[in-house]
């Protein structure tokens, strides 16, 4: 059934759970949940619209999770405007926004961690200590809590994508992971809540990421040459783009992210670097 106007909110589990099972009573058909932490962007609307074209009941979860948070500052400065994303999540299709409160997710004595190994070992998992614990932890809690038929979650943040995929298979979840395309500005820049936080200087900066992924997969793919210099060359031409640092730019294989020396089967080509105070991701097929 498709929503109209602003979806229904909830915010505890038990309305969560009563309202999808009167969905459900009625009108039978698939949940897709789409789990946020909210400051919605059209990235964030592509997985509710790819939500709503497969399934009948499309469920948004906002909740700014604390434990996948490994800096203090990122943590206060995350954008939060809940009134915003109901309206865009309504204008998306979307038919239940659940935005639980802080302590209705971790309530006093909360002690269960969920740790993913493999493929969270190397990137992400090397540069920010406890972040694939924290998110493993929340979607875990979020799929229990909703058990929608789908749940959906972007490429633009690969290696999450590949751990959640991991952790549904690993602890019997009954739901299916499905991935969907990086959604990118004009300029080829990945959306991301923290492009917000770019100065207009930053902002002309940050596509070269993009740009340098794109070029360094065409080549990595086109030549054969072995990955190392050519991941070098990127890292350098990252550096001389303006990027103040770089975290990683890596070849690594696409469903283990074990690292490749060459493109020599389906790969991908991930990279982290920094402008300033903010951290940007992105990764491409190879
Ligand atoms: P976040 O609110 O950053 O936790 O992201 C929520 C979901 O939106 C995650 O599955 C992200 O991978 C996805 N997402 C964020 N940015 C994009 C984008 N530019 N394109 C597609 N999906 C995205």
């Amino acid at each position: 059934m498709t929503a109209a106007g602003p979806p229904v909110t909830v915010r505890t589990v038990a309305e969560l759970r009563a309202a999808l099972q009167e969905r459900r009573r009625t009108h039978g058909g698939r949940v897709g949940l789409v789990p946020t932490m909210g400051a919605l962007h059209a990235g964030h609307l592509a997985l509710v619209e790819r939500a709503r074209a497969t399934c009948d009941h499309v469920v948004a979860s906002v909740f700014v999770n604390p434990k996948q948070f490994d800096r203090p500052d990122d943590l206060e400065c995350y954008p939060r405007d809940e009134s915003g994303d109901a309206r865009a999540l309504g204008r998306a299709g979307c038919d239940m926004l659940y935005a639980p409160p802080q302590d209705a997710m971790y309530p006093a004595g909360f002690a269960t961690s969920v740790r993913v190994g493999g493929v969270t070992d190397a990137l992400e998992g090397t540069h920010r200590p406890g972040h694939f614990e924290g998110v493993a932890t929340v979607v875990t809690k979020l799929l229990l809590q909703a058990l929608p038929d789908v749940a959906f979650f972007g490429e633009k943040d690969y290696q999450q994508l590949l751990t959640i995929r991991r952790l549904a298979a690993d602890l019997d979840i009954p739901v299916a992971i499905e991935g969907v395309p990086t959604v990118r500005e004009a300029d080829g820049l990945a959306l991301s809540s923290r492009n917000a936080n770019l100065t207009v200087q930053q902002r002309r900066i940050a596509p070269a990421l993009a740009e340098t992924l794109r070029a360094t997969a065409r080549r990595l793919a086109e030549d054969g040459a072995p990955a190392d210099a050519l991941l070098a060359e990127g890292r350098a031409a990252l550096l001389r783009s303006g990027f103040d640092s770089v975290d990683y730019i890596a070849l690594c294989d696409a469903a283990s992210l074990a690292p490749l020396d060459a493109a020599d089967r389906p790969a991908r080509l991930l990279a982290a670097a920094w402008l300033g105070p903010t951290r940007l991701i992105d990764n491409v097929a190879v």
